[in-house]
């Protein structure tokens, strides 16, 4: 396996063997039974071994979260606030070796995996700080007739075990975003990562560990979906199921979860408006970062641009050359900005979905092309709404560029979407940018940006099939907590 290795701040490749990781329950790394390989998506290397959890290891994890309940409940808000702090600490201070990891197993462009360090870095600090702002409110009881001698307030407790399901796409700060939030509020968790993309997250636990989380109160296991996941959300121990993901496993999970809280934090065929009095060159700037960075395989990925028919011409010029400056390659490469897919059947399923836009009429203005795991970042125009690469998500490095006259044309074809994660809109006018918050159904509205901006403390979530629930530490921990009302009667 190639890993990375900071020397004096100089990145060079080392060769060093695979690993074999293990699971974590109750405090303990157990090597346990069957193992599944865990390969680079970009040249297919094993760069590591995980168990593959049985029955009764998931069981054993759900009880190990049920026994820890009694200590992280009651463990005081400074000392959780400090075990976050610390984690924080040890993920800045381990920044190359873990970014090496997520770039190895998820083909994350290596300038893109320090960034996600970054943002964990930054996601343990906001719940660091959240952990000590839990607090309930009066309320007033003598608003309602005959509770004029009551006295009330609430205050809010941890909802209990939490069932942590994660995608391949963050292998850290999305896990970060519900193992953090989690601890802060005193619940215990068991984490099923991808099953693609399980190291960082198990490298995660160890960190955790360190930092003096209490046994039991993490358990990590990793295996299918379609099993572990299953027997995981099913289980009548679990409180809650915080899930992010694709929206046909979400529905799936809600069908099979029974009587439980639940956040969903799915997926999107995200859109960007860029009006005629935009910023052009941050536009294009922006608006490549956001269809090419990870493959587009981002849940706020840009996938459709609508830009204003009398700067159309200007903008797919610039937007064209942009694209094709992109590096296309080994993620681990400094200068990559294009790394592969996550498998070869997500290659070439985006391979055979523009192969059908084509066939439907639409005109590929650059890319089009598959080698093995990579698809070139390319721009389609002549789409129509119903094709696959505009009415569904595509989850890969294909946008398509849609004229339009007026700004409401443009907002009308944004929100005919059955998602509503994010949108954005380029424009210097005021009034085009309150048009575009009070119509579109999404749960964020970014102005002079694109859809794929999000900072680690902000509400972050979607309406329709993008889910429900909201991520954002603040407003995580306000999911992770139930508020209890408390009454005297006087
Ligand atoms: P996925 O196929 O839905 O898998 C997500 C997780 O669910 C994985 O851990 C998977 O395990 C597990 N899973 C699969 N079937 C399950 C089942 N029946 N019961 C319980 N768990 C099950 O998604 P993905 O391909 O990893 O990620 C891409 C999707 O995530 C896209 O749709 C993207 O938009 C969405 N996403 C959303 C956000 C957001 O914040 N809204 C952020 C990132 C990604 P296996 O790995 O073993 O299959």
């Amino acid at each position: 396996m190639q890993v990375l290795m900071t020397i004096l701040g100089q990145i060079s490749e080392e060769v060093i063997v695979s690993r074999e990781y293990k699971m974590f329950i109750n405090g303990k790394w157990e090597m346990g039974g069957e193992r599944i390989e865990v390969r680079n998506p970009y040249n297919q290397e094993v760069i590591g071994t995980v168990p593959n959890a049985s029955n009764k290891d998931v069981d054993r994890a759900i009880a190990s979260a049920e026994k820890a309940l009694a200590e992280i409940s009651e463990l005081p808000a400074h000392r959780r606030s400090k075990i976050l702090e610390k984690t924080s600490d040890l993920l800045a201070r381990h920044k190359d070796e873990i970014a090496g990891l997520i770039a190895s197993e998820s083909g994350k462009a290596w300038k893109y995996s320090v960034g996600e360090v970054a943002r964990a870095v930054q996601t343990f600090k906001f719940a660091a700080e959240g952990a000590k702002q839990i607090h309930g409110e009066t309320v007033p009881m003598d608003a309602a007739e005959g509770s004029e001698n009551q006295v009330g307030f609430y205050m809010r407790f941890p909802v209990g075990v939490i069932a942590a399901i994660s995608p391949f796409n963050f292998p850290l700060n999305l896990v970060a975003h519900k193992v953090a939030p989690a601890i802060a509020a005193g619940n215990s968790i068991v984490l099923k990562p991808a099953t693609a993309t399980p190291l960082t997250a198990l490298r995660l636990g160890e960190l955790l560990q360190e930092a003096g989380l209490p046994d039991g109160v993490l358990n990590i296991i990793v295996g299918p979906g379609s099993t572990v996941g299953d027997q995981l959300v099913s289980d009548e121990r679990v409180s809650m199921v915080t899930f992010t993901g694709s929206p046909p496993v979400g529905k799936r999970i809600l069908s099979r979860g029974g009587l439980k809280k639940f956040t969903m934090e799915l997926g999107s065929n995200s859109a960007t408006i860029v009006c005629d009095d935009a910023d052009i060159g941050l536009a294009v700037e922006r608006c490549a970062m956001g269809s090419y960075a990870l493959s587009g395989q981002v849940c706020i990925s840009v996938q459709r641009i609508y830009v204003q028919q009398s700067i159309a011409d200007k903008f797919i010029d610039k937007f064209i050359a942009a694209t094709q400056k992109q590096v296309i390659g080994d993620p681990l490469q400094k200068d990559c900005d294009v790394g592969p897919m996550i498998d070869l059947n997500e290659a070439e399923r985006v391979e055979q979905w523009v192969n059908e836009a084509v066939e439907g009429g639409a005109k590929i203005l650059t890319g089009g092309k598959r080698e093995e795991t990579i698809y070139q970042p390319t721009v389609l125009t002549n789409v129509t709404s119903d094709m696959k690469v505009i009415k569904d998500e595509v989850f890969g490095p294909v946008v398509s560029i849609v004229p339009f006259d007026t700004v409401a044309e443009a907002i009308r074809m944004t929100d005919d979407s059955r998602y509503g994660l994010q949108a954005g809109i380029f424009t210097q006018r005021i009034d085009s940018a309150f048009q575009a918050i009070r119509r579109i159904n999404v749960g964020g509205v970014i102005i002079n940006d694109v859809p794929t901006f999000r900072a680690d403390h902000m509400p972050y979530g979607g309406n329709k099939e993008s889910g429900f629930g909201r991520e954002g530490l603040k407003f995580a921990i306000e999911e992770m907590t139930n508020p209890k009302m408390v009454c005297f009667n006087l």
